[in-house]
């Protein structure tokens, strides 16, 4: 371990992160008695998605535009060029991103989604295959849009809860491999790696992978495109684990692991602690395919659709991804909450990774049938006592099938995003300890149905419904368990 944070050694032995930065601007909190708190979860159709920050107490639905930014960053904000064309402040983006990434050119998008939307319209065509290490919510309908199938080729233990193998989200290369001889390189679209795989907890890939995956993709003449938007994390984590990177720095690991994909597009609002995203590629063939999308969905080819002050905080914010101890202070509280949680013997995703800590809700609650959706009862019940608002991602964040049944996902979770130097200690022991409870009274929680499913993106909008009273009875627990207690 030679990250900042775990290289400060406690005289009681214990292994606590540090925060590497004081604060200066607070926000203050909430935490309201549990009777609202299940109100506003009932008023809310049981998705934490539609609850509203007056009722949150920590919201740790998503480290998506809500990780700290830096004095160095909200101060830059004040020097933005307000220009249609040709900004000030897009040049010096422009100059950050080329520095960081490694490649030429840039194109602007409001964020991640948009930058997908322009790819999945410019690289796919009807019937195209996208085989990737896992897909994401939004980049798999922007595929499916356009008449693309996302091919999910990951080892066949990524999806293992309790693992101590540390690069679960690398692609399987023989998968990988088959591919490209079941629908021959043609149909192909493009490879996809994401960093730092969301969806299955934040697992990361390994540099070798990368390497052996660009190796086939050269071999069959394919693109390879790399979903950048966890990207410091990932590289943080080759640097832990991965023996040839211990003393590499990151900002080198990230030019390398740029360097295999012909194509990187990101969400701002994780990889540089803002919000818009953007899409970089060295090859002007790619870039003009891309380009007069850019202007029809985006805005003018200098601001995409973001402010130029966000522009100027992505700025120096890509630069701070760059940083050791920037980089590592989520990852590091994220392991703190993970290793007392998988010490109680609760099902949580090792090794930890990035982005948050992810609570197997079917080892949870195995009472409670996936169809009753599991993950979505298990974010509302810990919202219900304690005020935390995590994130269901499971059969509720899935699809339904052309017969209208529920596709069940492969993992049901429940991801407690731990945003970047947001949480302090004493808020992460307070998750680990109402989890805790939690865990112990898991009987008395029930399952989900729907009131209100939309087609599309339905996790987003739907409202469900407890299947019996157990909200009621969790909450006649918690006033025995807590009497006044928040
Ligand atoms: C968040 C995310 C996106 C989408 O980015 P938005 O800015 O939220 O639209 C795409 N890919 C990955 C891996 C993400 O984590």
């Amino acid at each position: 371990m030679t990250d900042q944070n775990s290289a400060i050694k406690f005289y009681s032995g214990e292994q606590i992160p540090v925060e590497l930065h004081k604060v200066r601007i607070v926000q203050k909190l909430f935490l309201k008695p549990i009777e609202e708190r299940k109100a506003a979860m009932e008023e809310a159709g049981f998705n934490t998605f539609l609850l509203s920050t007056k009722d949150v107490f920590l919201d740790m639905l998503t480290d998506s535009g809500t990780n700290a930014m830096s004095d160095n960053q909200v101060s830059s904000m004040l020097q933005a060029d307000d220009a249609y064309a040709g900004s000030q402040s897009f040049y010096r983006m422009e100059r950050a991103l080329r520095d960081v990434f490694g490649k030429h050119y840039v194109l602007p998008a409001h964020q991640g989604r948009a930058a997908e939307n322009i790819v999945s319209q410019a690289f796919i065509k009807k019937g195209d295959v996208i085989p990737m290490n896992y897909h994401f919510t939004t980049t798999k309908e922007h595929m499916e849009l356009n008449g693309g199938k996302v091919l999910e080729i990951f080892a066949d233990d990524a999806l293992e809860i309790k693992s101590s193998k540390l690069f679960k989200g690398n692609i399987d290369i023989e998968k990988l491999k088959a591919v490209f001889k079941e629908y021959g390189k043609e149909r192909v679209a493009f490879v996809r790696m994401e960093a730092s795989t969301n969806l299955i907890g934040g697992q990361p890939f390994s540099m070798q992978n990368m390497r052996d995956v660009k190796k086939v993709c050269d071999e069959n003449e394919t693109m390879m495109v790399l979903d950048a938007s966890l990207i410091g994390e990932n590289a943080y984590f080759i640097k832990q684990r991965e023996e040839e990177f211990k003393n590499a720095n990151i900002k080198d690991i990230l030019l390398e692991m740029c360097s295999y994909a012909d194509l990187v597009y990101f969400s701002s609002r994780k990889v540089s602690s803002t919000r818009g995203g953007g899409i970089v590629t060295n090859s002007k063939d790619l870039y003009m395919k891309m380009r007069d999308l850019l202007v029809l969905y985006e805005g003018f080819l200098t601001y995409g659709g973001m402010s130029v002050r966000e522009i100027e905080a992505m700025a120096v914010g890509i630069n701070e991804t760059c940083d050791e101890t920037v980089i590592s202070q989520s990852p590091s509280f994220i392991a703190y909450a993970v290793n007392q949680l998988d010490a109680a013997g609760i099902p949580v995703i090792t090794p930890p990774g990035a982005l948050g800590c992810h609570v197997d809700a079917k080892g949870f609650l195995p009472h409670v049938p996936q169809a009753e959706y599991p993950a979505g009862a298990l974010a509302s019940a810990l919202f219900i006592i304690s005020g935390i608002r995590g994130m269901e991602r499971g059969t509720i964040s899935s699809v339904r099938d052309e017969n209208g049944d529920d596709i069940l996902a492969d993992v049901e979770l429940l991801r407690l995003a731990f945003p970047r130097r947001v949480f302090t200690l004493s808020q992460t022991m307070f998750v680990v300890d109402r989890v805790k409870w939690l865990y112990d009274n898991r009987e008395l929680i029930g399952g989900l149905e729907w009131v209100e499913e939309p087609p599309l993106l339905r996790f987003f909008m739907g409202r469900l419904k407890a299947k019996t009273d157990w909200p009621e009875k969790l909450l006649a627990k918690f006033k025995k368990d807590f009497g006044e207690s928040l």
